[in-house]
């Protein structure tokens, strides 16, 4: 199993403390691993600030050939990516084979095509006798670090358009799944200059915090908690570097009378426990209308019952374990508070699976109020809450009374009311009548505690290029 670093076009073994990676549906230790040391981050940023001189230089077309090599070497290894990250993640093998592997190549495709379309405004006279052009170039060397819910594509979230924009990267997988991005780091190598993309392990305080503060690194592009970005923040501003946060999120889902309950059931069914929940846009804080409210309760209940947790390598399990002992204490926590208030029922689940891994079962909680713990905060867990409404207006003001601002969605067949509330839900993404469709060409990003900054589309490319302007006296 390649569990090697990449710096400067070299796989090279950490040199700092060994850490263990462990197999979420088993509790044992996969491999151990070295962590990065602090000369070993100082190398990686110096390779990708030596790498930029050239890299930086190249044509968009350059630069989307490296992009369409990587993307096909992903296809070819699909299998493998898809064992390692289900075996790291405990994440159903069919799902991470059928569902994430086209997900994470068609990214660094559609950048590939961005990088050759990405303009500033056009030239003009905007001063008598001078002309001046608007560009956008890269910025130099990019910081990128990942979460342990999907790490091979925040991996290439994060890759993507920071290198179709023309800058090098050091990027930094969350220590508890490496496994995909130490083998993405070993095929990459066989396609990009020395220094253009290097890929270290290791804790945010050993190696998070000596590459995030390291001088030459002009922006750091976070996706994790709220807690992490703030760190960052604070971290990174006396270097007045930029950031790009992707935090958490706690979707609001507003199903109306006139909703077809089916297909809202099919979607909470599906959107609220994919990943096991572990979804920053989980389909998680469900309000519903009065009318509809005790059958959709019913039918979801029976739906979320029917939902399969297994073994990762079944190929009829639809979730499997949580990643980690710790959060699976965590979920644990926030369903035994919840269910100590007399308000809330347990329509099914409720606890965790006794027995080896981090399993917890599909939960669904009705009753819930706006001020309860779990209609508030991030789970993170197979726990979807329900909380009943009167009307429009009050279930516009509880969604947006929520400090994340990520994903939102609403059910409903009155198309004026979907025109309405949609313009003025205060989140990232609004869905209607659907929930979680991410798509490589449409903004991904958050408001609020959720953070800033876009994943995918032009947006996210543009976010990774500096606006100049470049003016000619005639
Ligand atoms: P986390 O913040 O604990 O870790 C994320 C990454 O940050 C890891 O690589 C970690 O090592 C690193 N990190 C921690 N401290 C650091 C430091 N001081 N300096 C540099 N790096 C540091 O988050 P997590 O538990 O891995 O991921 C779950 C969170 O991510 C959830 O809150 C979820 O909502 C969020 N998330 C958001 C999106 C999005 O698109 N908005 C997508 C996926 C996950």
């Amino acid at each position: 199993m390649q569990s090697q670093l990449l710096i400067n076009g070299q796989l090279v073994s950490g040199q700092g403390e060994k850490l263990e990676v462990f197999n979420p549906a088993t509790g044992e230790v996969i491999v151990r691993v070295a962590e990065a040391s602090a000369q070993q981050v100082e190398d990686a940023v110096q390779a990708a600030n030596t790498a930029f001189e050239q890299w930086g230089q190249t044509t968009p077309k350059e630069r989307a050939e490296h992009l369409l090599a990587l993307a096909d070497v992903i296809d070819a290894h699909a299998e493998t990516f898809a064992r390692l990250e289900s075996l790291n993640c405990g994440k159903p093998y069919h799902c991470v084979l059928n569902d994430e592997l086209p997900a994470v190549a068609d990214v660094f495709r559609f950048f590939a095509g961005a990088s050759r379309c990405l303009s500033g405004l056009a030239a003009g006279e905007y001063l008598a006798g001078h002309t001046s052009m608007i560009r956008r170039d890269p910025l130099g060397v990019i910081a990128s670090i990942a979460p342990w819910n999907y790490p091979l594509m925040m991996a290439a979230w994060k890759l993507a358009p920071a290198l179709a924009a023309g800058n090098c990267v050091v990027l930094k997988p969350s220590e508890q799944t490496p496994l995909t991005a130490f083998k993405l780091a070993e095929l990459a190598a066989g396609i990009f200059p020395a220094g253009v993309i290097n890929v270290l392990f290791g804790r945010g305080k050993s190696v998070g915090d000596v590459l995030t503060g390291h001088p030459l690194v002009r922006m750091v592009s976070l996706t994790g908690s709220i807690a992490t970005g703030e760190h960052i923040i604070a971290h990174t501003a006396p270097g007045i570097k930029r950031t790009h946060m992707e935090l958490g999120g706690k979707a609001p889902v507003l199903v109306f009378d006139d909703a077809d309950l089916e297909q809202v059931v099919e979607g909470i069914r599906t959107f609220g426990f994919y990943n096991a929940g572990q979804d920053c846009t989980a389909a998680c804080r469900i309000y519903a209308q009065k009318g509809i409210y005790p059958q959709l309760v019913k039918a979801l209940g029976e739906a979320v019952a029917s939902l399969k947790i297994g073994p990762p390598e079944d190929s009829s399990s639809e979730l499997g374990p949580l990643i980690t002992k710790q959060h699976l204490e965590r979920v644990t926590g926030f369903v035994e508070r919840a269910k100590a208030l007399p308000h809330i029922q347990v329509v099914t689940g409720g606890e965790k699976v006794n027995g080896p891994g981090y399993y917890f079962l599909p939960t669904l909680l009705a009753g819930a109020r706006q001020e309860d713990e779990i209609v508030q905060r991030e789970v993170f867990g197979p726990v979807v809450s329900v909380t009943q409404f009167d009307d429009e207006a009050q279930v516009l003001a509880w969604a947006n009374a929520s400090d994340y601002g990520l994903a939102s969605s609403l059910w409903t067949r009155d198309v004026g009311r979907a025109h309405r509330l949609s313009a003025r839900l205060q989140y990232g993404c609004t869905w209607v009548n659907t929930h979680f469709m991410l798509i490589s060409e449409m903004p991904h990003g958050g408001q609020k505690l959720s953070g800033y900054g876009k994943d995918m589309s032009m947006y996210g490319l543009e976010d990774y290029t500096a606006i100049r302007h470049v003016m000619f006296k005639h």
